[in-house]
């Protein structure tokens, strides 16, 4: 493998995934003044898009196809879109896509996200997944016809299409393994009032019961639970999570077992000039401490997708750790639902209703903090969105101290920052 250090020298910066994270690193790579080419490989034949859109507005039809493009700066990108990488040959810096196309690279930026998988009970096809614009489409247009769904998957994602179908007047059911919805995602406080407020809003529930199987019955579906019950729909969607989108890393040698397993600086462990960034990666973010961990919003995506640019320029090999603060939303049922930081299950619990004494909490506000030693670290707020910025901000602006407090195998003595560190600035600076 020949070394090549000095990134001034890049000829061709390799953008594999054109969604959040991908756009991210190709903005941060001009931003910064990299002058070479940068061409962006992706499987889809659309352009970037908003995924988010994915199980909203476009369910709802209050999105149209070009309301969806995600707005960006593409400053002179190279683009081979409606290509799937295949394969991918560290030794030679090339990757091959479905096309039977071969791109060399100098530097390589993975940004494959995630993908869903079909669950083993869906055993005929038809049963819907909901992850990108084609899937939402195909929703979509079954939506139109049919009086009853069946969701199976009580997330983020699950909890919205039951919204859009509700806003539809379609009846739905919602079938999740937990006793709230959005347990991981919102903690169980927020979880409970927005399981209350989907009740109210005619949301069927199957709580604590999986899927055994599914299969066609007259026109539609038949899904039978765990207890032997069975439920009949025109539609099934399963929107019961995803994974990293590695299949094409198999032969390169690495560590796929988390999804990319990178470094705190984001640089993939085993390969020369490769980062990854967005769901495809799992990393120590040192701002939580040495354990490996995902960004999987949207958020989060795009500054892992700057700062791993960032550290593909940097000049010695030592850009400085990449950290980022966890942070969505989801707008469902009328609620604005803000996530900042981390639900840390064994932490203390603050709650405060922005309107005590309502029978109906979440609308009338609330925001749910989590602290460990006395100091805020997560943040769940449902329409509060004044309270819920400034006690972000705060948090944000407030290191933690959990990376000198704990011994990490990877060990950094750099000063942590969501933003890039001021010495990799100059560096880079002097790359254009
Ligand atoms: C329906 C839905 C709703 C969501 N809603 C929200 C929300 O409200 N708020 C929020 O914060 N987050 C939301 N998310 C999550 C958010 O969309 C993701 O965190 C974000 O898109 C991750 O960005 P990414 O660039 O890592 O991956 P992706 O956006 O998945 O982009 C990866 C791209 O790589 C392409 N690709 C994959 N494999 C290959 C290959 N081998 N070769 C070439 N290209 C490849 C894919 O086709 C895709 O275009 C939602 C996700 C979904 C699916």
């Amino acid at each position: 493998m020949t070394r090549r250090n000095r990134r001034a020298d890049y000829g061709r910066i390799l953008i594999v995934g054109t969604g959040r994270a991908g756009v991210a690193a190709a903005e941060e790579l001009r931003r910064q003044g990299y002058p070479g080419e940068i061409a962006m490989v992706g499987a889809e034949k659309e352009g970037p898009y908003d995924r988010p859109s994915c199980s909203k507005g476009i369910l709802t039809g209050h999105k149209r196809p070009q309301d969806t493009r995600m707005p960006f700066h593409d400053e002179d990108l190279t683009w081979y879109l409606g290509r799937r990488a295949v394969d991918l040959d560290p030794d030679n810096r090339r990757v091959e896509t479905d096309t039977g196309e071969s791109f060399a690279y100098d530097g390589l930026v993975i940004a494959t996200g995630s993908s869903p998988s079909m669950p083993k009970w869906a055993a005929e096809p038809g049963v819907h997944l909901l992850h990108n614009l084609e899937h939402a489409w195909s929703l979509r247009r079954a939506l139109r016809d049919a009086e009853r769904v069946i969701i199976v998957g009580g997330g983020i994602t699950g909890s919205e299409v039951a919204s859009a179908v509700r806003s539809m007047a379609r009846n739905c059911v919602v079938i999740d393994s937990k006793q709230q919805v959005m347990v991981r995602a919102l903690g169980e406080e927020v979880g409970n009032h927005v399981t209350d407020v989907m009740r109210g809003e005619g949301v069927d529930f199957r709580l604590g019961h999986r899927v055994a199987s599914a299969n066609r019955f007259r026109d539609g579906w038949m899904v039978q639970l765990d207890d032997g019950e069975n439920l009949v729909g025109d539609v099934v969607v399963a929107t019961t999570g995803g994974r990293p989108d590695t299949a094409w890393l198999e032969n390169a040698g690495i560590d796929l077992s988390k999804g990319v397993v990178c470094d705190e600086s984001l640089r993939v462990v085993g390969l020369e000039d490769v980062v990854a960034c967005g769901a495809v990666a799992t990393w120590p973010n040192l701002r939580y401490g040495p354990q490996l961990r995902k960004a999987e919003h949207w958020i989060s995506s795009l500054e892992q997708g700057r700062g791993a640019a960032r550290t593909l320029l940097a000049e010695d090999g030592d850009p400085g750790p990449v950290t980022v603060i966890p942070r969505f939303w989801t707008e469902q049922w009328g609620l604005r639902i803000q996530v900042c930081g981390e639900l840390v299950p064994d932490g203390e619990v603050s709650i405060s209703e922005m309107k005590r004494h309502r029978r109906d909490t979440a609308r009338a506000g609330v925001v749910v903090g989590y602290h460990r030693d006395d100091r805020l670290v997560g943040l769940v707020s449902v329409n509060a969105a004044h309270a819920f910025t400034s006690l972000a901000r705060a948090m944000i602006a407030t290191p933690l101290p959990a990376v000198q407090a704990t011994p990490m195998p990877l060990q950094t003595d750099k000063p942590l920052n969501t933003e890039i560190a001021e010495p990799a600035r100059r560096r880079l600076a002097s790359v254009a």
